[in-house]
């Protein structure tokens, strides 16, 4: 075999930078030399970026959790084009009398509709559930086939927040099947595919199927999960996530903004932790800004 000069000066550069890979924090204090050798390597990776210690980690934390950057976090509003009443209208599961009716106590009341059509026990769950699936465009679980236990990798603080459960997994193909009671959430969604890599797809389900399910769902053997409130400052956050990493000798780190909550995942070797800090609106200081953006300011930290 014919090896070319370039091929080879191109395969000693690879192995040069993989062994050279830098603190992702540009203020870092540990030596080049330090940083150099493999087999020494332990630090912490949290996507493209690699931490060369638990302190480099917690001091790029802290940095971005003290700034309150400008900008908003990403929304994305759903508003289902049509009325639930005129889906259940459509669906021939409300008559036209009985609609009318619903709308006008609805408007005397100040009543949202779904309440009233709640109250008046004219719809069962399922066609509830079926009607919401329309209003959003996306399936509703068939009458019983909800019957697995699933080993869900997800926090079930953010699972009852939002009224969601897993119903199916799939490891090999990366896909996991959630179905949610009253509405889709997007963020949950977009964040359980930032934090596992797991592809999140959303269906609708009853509120007693809901029970039933989470009442399967069994937490990852090895897995815990933690919440806090925001009354912690920034280096208090960052510090409490150093400890947490150092706890589960973490090598990944992966972070995510859930409405109001930030999702940060530490994993080791054979621990894994979900640390979720909760944030509230009341607070003067609007955390939820400065959640959604850790992510991306932890690139640029140092
Ligand atoms: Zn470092």
């Amino acid at each position: 075999m014919k090896l070319s000069l370039e091929s080879l000066i191109a395969g000693v550069d690879q192995r040069w930078k993989r062994m050279h890979t830098a603190c992702a924090l540009r203020s870092c204090q540990t030596t080049l030399l330090m940083r150099s050798v493999p087999q020494s390597r332990g630090g912490i990776r949290m996507g493209e970026l690699w931490y060369c210690s638990v302190d480099c980690f917690v001091k790029a934390a802290r940095e971005r959790f003290s700034s309150l950057p400008a900008r908003r976090p990403l929304e994305m509003p759903h508003n289902p084009r049509l009325s639930i009443g005129l889906v259940m209208l459509s669906k021939g599961y409300l008559t036209d009398q009985q609609y009318r009716f619903a709308l006008a106590e609805s408007k005397l009341t100040g009543e949202e509709l779904e309440s009233v059509l709640g109250r008046l026990g004219w719809v069962d769950e399922w066609q509830f559930a079926s009607a919401r699936a329309a209003q959003w465009g996306y399936p509703v679980l068939g009458r019983d086939r909800i019957s697995q236990s699933v080993d869900a990798d997800i926090p079930m603080t953010l699972l009852r927040s939002f009224s969601a459960v897993p119903l199916h997994y799939s490891k090999h193909a990366r896909r996991l099947l959630l179905g949610f009671v009253n509405r889709v959430e997007h963020t949950l969604l977009h964040s359980i595919e930032q934090v596992t890599g797991c592809r999140a797809d959303p269906c609708f389900i009853t509120p007693t199927e809901f029970r039933y399910q989470m009442i399967r769902v069994t937490a990852t053997q090895g897995s815990r999960e933690v919440v806090l409130d925001n009354s912690l400052t920034p280096a208090e956050m960052a510090r409490t996530l150093g400890g947490f990493a150092l706890d589960v000798i973490a090598r990944e780190a992966s972070v995510a903004h859930c409405q109001n909550y930030l999702w940060t995942r530490l994993s080791g070797k054979s621990r894994t932790i979900d640390v979720l800090f909760q944030s509230r609106r009341s607070a003067g200081i609007n955390k939820r800004d400065t959640f959604s953006s850790l992510k991306e300011e932890m690139r640029s930290a140092g």
